[in-house]
């Protein structure tokens, strides 16, 4: 066991020399990568820009799935790793408020780098895509396999082309799975999950001026969505917290304004802390309208197609997860983290969704967080990442495997 910590420190070692002497090809690489915009169902031309610098940094393979996702595979070894971070953006939006950064410059000033998807979570690609150039170039590929992902559509769909890239590409079993998004350089062991609830409420349609024909559903849903509202009675996770429910959005089926609802279709975003199953979601949604008949509640469902024109359907239920800190894929990340730093990683949760919550959540593939940058960052105008965190993440990215490899047995 000493001999082998003497090994990973050298090779730490090796791993902090080789990024600082690389600073200007990762910050160019990043600039380059944000240049290419890459909105959520349109990531084609980043993917395929993704596919040839991992071609370009000596990855042994790289495939783009039927899904649209890009794969590059370092290694060969017995333990397989996947290391995953979401290639879309979300849209720039007025390009007025940037602060007179350009939303695909890819600017670096006071060394921060500007741009969408900066922080997330090109920035957070771009550091595990580099990784994998520097276990190549320092000869570290030893012991184990790593499949570095850049996947489609997260930012609409999370967990669902993961998932479906792992259906498509089932030679690929990661027995480990890194999701790299921003996590302030802190470890991350779980997030909490979240689900669309349906509940369609039955009526009786009915011109408004002789509504004693009818049966407002609208009105019928009035005293469910007040149940709902005042809801607390959720079991408690120790270290997500609280579960949540709340009515987002209300559909009335109506033809016009004079007629009273035949049925309305109440939706709430329930979050889920206690990995509850859709069975246990819908038998706590059903105490809401016990007393009025008809009523049913179920998982709304959606359907997209990406950029390839594959189509996923998906059900909107996706599980939290949480992983204890005991673990040995954790440990390895808190050892990787200390021999690099020389002080003790910050153990916490992300309070957003990420690709985990299919691959751990609902897989069951033990997962782990870490990525560069400021989490509140995201999706705002001041998309941005110090150069400085993000080569601190490279170095991270590159010394995990080889912890894995050798203390996990
Ligand atoms: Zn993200």
């Amino acid at each position: 066991m000493e001999e082998k910590n003497v090994t990973c420190k050298a090779a730490v070692d090796q791993i902090a020399d080789y990024i600082a002497g690389n600073q200007k090809e990762i910050t160019q690489f990043l600039a380059d990568f944000i240049a290419i915009p890459s909105v959520t169902y349109q990531e084609g031309a980043a993917v395929s820009f993704l596919a040839d610098k991992m071609r370009e940094f000596g990855y042994d393979e790289v495939r783009v799935d039927p899904v649209g996702n890009v794969l590059g595979r370092v290694g060969s070894g017995p333990i397989t790793l996947l290391y995953d971070a979401h290639i879309d953006t979300v849209a720039p939006g007025d390009e007025s408020e940037w602060g007179g950064f350009a939303p695909f410059g890819g600017e670096v000033k006071d060394g921060v780098i500007h741009g969408r998807g900066a922080v997330d979570d090109k920035g957070c690609l771009a550091g595990i895509a580099y990784a994998g150039k520097a276990i190549k170039a320092l000869g570290l590929d030893k012991g184990f396999t790593l499949w570095v992902s850049g996947s489609i559509s997260e930012e609409d769909v999370e967990g669902s082309c993961v998932e479906a890239m792992l259906k498509e590409m089932p030679d690929i079993k990661p027995a480990y799975v890194l999701v790299a998004e921003s996590s302030e350089g802190r470890i991350v062991r779980g997030h909490k999950g979240r689900a669309l609830l349906r509940i369609t409420v039955p009526g009786k349609a009915a011109h408004a001026s002789a509504a004693w024909r009818g049966d407002n559903a609208l009105v019928k849903a009035l005293p469910i969505m007040q149940r709902i509202h005042e809801y607390q009675a959720f079991e408690e996770d120790e270290f997500l917290g609280k579960g949540t429910i709340e009515v987002t959005h209300v559909n009335p089926k109506t033809p016009s304004l004079n007629t009273i609802p035949g049925e309305a279709v109440i939706t709430c975003d329930r979050r889920i802390s206690r990995s509850e199953s859709i069975e246990e979601l819908l038998q706590e949604a059903r105490q809401f309208f016990a007393d009025i008949p008809g009523v049913k509640a179920d998982i709304d469902t959606e359907e997209v197609t990406t950029y390839t024109g594959y189509n996923i359907k998906c059900v909107d239920y996706f599980p939290s997860w949480v992983m204890p800190e005991e673990h040995p894929f954790i440990q390895a990340g808190i050892r990787a983290y200390e021999d690099s730093f020389g002080e003790a990683p910050t153990v916490g949760r992300w309070d957003f969704s990420t690709n985990a919550t299919s691959l751990c959540g609902r897989q069951g593939i033990p997962a782990m967080g870490f990525g560069p940058g400021d989490g509140a960052l995201c999706h705002s105008y001041n998309d941005s990442l110090p150069v400085a965190d993000l080569l601190k993440a490279i170095r991270f990215y590159a010394a995990l495997p080889l912890y894995v490899s050798k203390i996990i047995k």
